[in-house]
């Protein structure tokens, strides 16, 4: 099930007038596909008390689309300046904001304080000291090391570079209550894209152990356990979705057992990405030019810009070419770039396509648009939002030569030898 029949109808029934109103390529998506995740997320997860869903907000970082999340109640997970100012710019203030960043730099920690500030989620025990002022309520990123498996796409934890190790998380909360931190949180991210629901229980279920185990060793209690992202999708029509209704009944006897061991229960925080917003998108693209060499190509008028999964990763992305649905053939599916890797697509059987015909990219609602780049000159496209009452709303233009030339347009400074 890549993206939903109902999705596919609505954007089908309107996409000639679409593409001659807006001009391909574009990102499109479904303003009622992803209310309807939202939704049925929070339903899932209802019997959590205190459960938030912080929206990964690189997966798609649209104010638009973060509108949507913000009105349903969601905060927003940031990892740069400009994620924790798109989502102040929406009125996310304090602890609808967690910011897990990697890496972080001065600048980030000050851009985090400031205005309101958020939870502030560490990666290493070395930030304990380099936080500019600690705050009341701290975060750490655990890496579990070689106590967990990874799952296939983010790796084995003991090669990522994220987070604490385990020999390090008790000092990591005690440096840090000797900065003042009084509140705690504790998080984690392992999987990536992941669609075996038992995982992504097995991680509660690892978080809260540890709690236990930091909770009894330190004396002090937990606010919240926050189990990342990676949810994963169906890319491919023959894949299973991922059970969500399961992972929360036995993440919630989880939470149930904790209750009864300890008094209490920490609040389950979760860090969604492209479970949210994945399926809702599709990125629409104009056939410009059909080769036959040794292979069959269709080039289109998008490129690795707009989507560089599929050459970035290998990932599919399922295909359709609407109103066609006569023989079959072999292609190639290009974009325009001078690397090999551009294709959106490798040796598929489609539908036999010509110029002028347009065809749709699925799944491109969560990292799209956010992954594109300007090499090789390439401009990324526009973003289009299909409303619930049928209009389709421009919520971010294209980009133009202006842009690409913006960071040309300087005063002169030079150092000079001595
Ligand atoms: C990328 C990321 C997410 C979101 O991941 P999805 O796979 O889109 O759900 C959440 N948290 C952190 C820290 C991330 O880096």
């Amino acid at each position: 099930m890549p993206a939903s029949a109902e999705f596919q109808q609505r954007l089908e029934h309107r996409l000639s007038s679409i593409v001659e109103h807006f001009g391909t390529p574009f990102h499109i998506y479904d303003e009622k596909g992803i209310k309807e995740t939202c939704s049925e997320l929070s339903k899932a997860f209802g019997r959590i008390p205190g459960f938030q869903e912080y929206f990964a907000v690189k997966a798609l970082p649209n104010p638009a689309i973060m509108k949507i999340m913000h009105d349903q109640g969601f905060g927003f997970d940031c990892s740069s300046i400009a994620e924790l100012r798109l989502s102040r710019q929406l009125g996310a203030r304090g602890e609808e904001i967690m910011f897990t960043s990697a890496n972080t730099s001065h600048n980030e920690f000050m851009a985090a304080a400031a205005d309101g500030g958020c939870i502030l989620n560490l990666d290493d025990i070395s930030f304990v000291d380099k936080v500019p002022e600690m705050p009341e309520l701290i975060c750490f990123r655990y890496n579990p090391g070689s106590r967990r498996t990874g799952n296939s796409i983010i790796g084995n934890p003991v090669e990522a570079k994220y987070g604490v190790a385990h020999d390090q998380i008790l000092d990591a909360y005690r440096r840090a209550m000797k900065r003042g931190a009084i509140r705690f949180g504790l998080h984690t991210m392992l999987a990536s894209n992941e669609r075996e629901y038992t995982y992504m229980v097995e991680t509660a279920r690892m978080l809260l152990g540890l709690v236990e185990w930091i909770s009894e060793k330190l004396d002090i209690k937990f606010e919240f356990i926050n189990i990342g992202g990676g949810l994963g999708i169906p890319y491919r029509p023959e894949e299973n979705t991922l059970d969500i209704q399961s992972m929360a009944n036995q993440i919630t006897e989880e939470f149930d057992a904790f209750r009864v061991r300890n008094g209490y229960a920490p609040k389950m925080y979760m860090e969604s990405g492209r479970y949210i917003t994945g399926p809702h998108g599709i990125l629409v693209t104009s056939a410009i030019n059909r080769k036959e060499i040794y292979r069959t190509y269709i080039g289109v008028d998008s490129c690795m810009s707009a989507l560089m999964r599929p050459g970035m990763y290998g990932a599919y992305h399922h295909i359709t070419i609407p109103g066609k649905n006569g023989e079959e053939e072999i292609v190639d599916v290009v974009g325009s770039l001078c690397e090999n890797n551009d294709k959106f697509a490798i040796q598929r059987s489609l539908p036999k396509s010509e110029d002028g015909d347009i065809l749709l990219i699925h799944d491109t609602g969560a990292h799209g648009i956010a992954m594109g780049f300007n090499y090789n000159g390439k401009l990324r496209p526009k973003e289009l939002l299909l409303r619930k009452d049928g209009s389709v709303e421009l919520i971010r233009r294209a980009e133009t030569l202006d842009d690409y030339f913006a960071t040309l347009d300087f005063e002169p400074d030079t150092l000079g030898v001595l």
